[in-house]
């Protein structure tokens, strides 16, 4: 079973890009499950169909121990598992070890068996503190994959995320599997990322193009794969699956002092444009 988590800035594009690789994961026969770590729990809609899932941690104050997997876990397009781990009352615990209290209670009640191919965590990555981390410090996901575009504000969220991603590298097993370029249609924007992959010791392992198809999907609720499989942006995330299932890269990523990121965005053409 490879245990995946997706980082990235918030409004990436990183619920829309799992569950659509997802999607195709699933073309591919694989099984999968995805587990939503973003208090907004929406991580796991377009494969519902829009269904509001009640999310792990209001069942749990809801339910306390009588919880079973059923009430927590939804059945989603092409068999695919559907969990929100969710976040606390607002203003009050910690959204990062409510993320670990989901995910041990996954496990106790045997959510991870042997038929599951990948497991996902769609995490959120503004905040790189120590209970978003969790899941990679726990060793709960083992590879990761950052979703970042060419607009300077994702690439800070990554290199931050790298920074994290390092520090429990060194001791642990998580490692850095690429990043995913999720376009903004920026200049220069494939070479840009490209490099950037680069200097922090790992790839670009996809090219996602920005296409309204995902928007149509998105209002009919579904993945393009489900909504559309034949336009070409379903095609695209056919790419990207394949891409991850045959990754053999991971890496302890080289994050970036803010002075190298910056000089890189000025040699290609990102600052002081204007
Ligand atoms: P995150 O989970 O990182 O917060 P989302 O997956 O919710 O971000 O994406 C934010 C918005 O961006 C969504 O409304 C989605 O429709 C749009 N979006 C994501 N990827 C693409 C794409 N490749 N092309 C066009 N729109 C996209
Ligand atoms: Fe929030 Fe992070 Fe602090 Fe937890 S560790 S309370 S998630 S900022
Ligand atoms: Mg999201």
């Amino acid at each position: 079973m490879r245990k995946i988590a997706i980082y990235g800035k918030g409004g990436i594009g990183k619920s829309t890009t799992t569950q659509n690789t997802v999607a195709a994961l699933t073309e591919m026969g694989r099984k999968v499950m995805v587990v939503g770590c973003d208090p907004k729990a929406d991580s796991t809609r377009l494969l519902l169909g829009g269904l509001a899932q009640q999310t792990v941690l209001d069942t749990l104050r809801l339910s306390g121990s009588s919880v079973r997997l059923p009430d927590v876990r939804a059945n989603g397009f092409s068999d695919t598992l559907c969990v929100e781990s969710g976040g606390p009352e607002p203003g009050v615990g910690c959204a990062g070890r409510g993320i670990i209290t989901s995910i041990n209670l996954l496990e106790r009640l045997g959510a991870y068996d042997e038929s599951l191919d990948y497991v996902f965590y769609d995490v959120l990555g503004d905040v790189v503190c120590g209970g978003f981390a969790m899941p990679i410090r726990e060793g709960k996901a083992e590879e990761i994959y950052i979703v970042a575009s060419g607009e300077m504000m994702s690439m800070y969220a990554a290199n931050n995320i790298c920074k994290g991603i390092k520090r429990f590298a060194t001791s642990g097993t998580v490692r850095l599997g690429g990043i995913i370029c999720n376009s903004r249609n920026v200049d220069n924007e494939y070479e840009l990322i490209a490099h950037f992959a680069q200097e922090l010791g790992t790839r670009l392992i996809y090219f996602v193009p920005r296409d309204n198809d995902v928007q149509r999907a998105e209002i009919n609720r579904k993945t393009v794969i489900e909504w559309n499989p034949a336009c070409k942006q379903a095609d695209e995330y056919r790419s990207l699956a394949r891409a991850i299932e045959q990754n053999s890269t991971y890496v302890v990523p080289k994050p970036m002092e803010s002075d190298t990121l910056e000089g890189l965005l000025l040699e290609h053409g990102m600052l002081g444009a204007a």
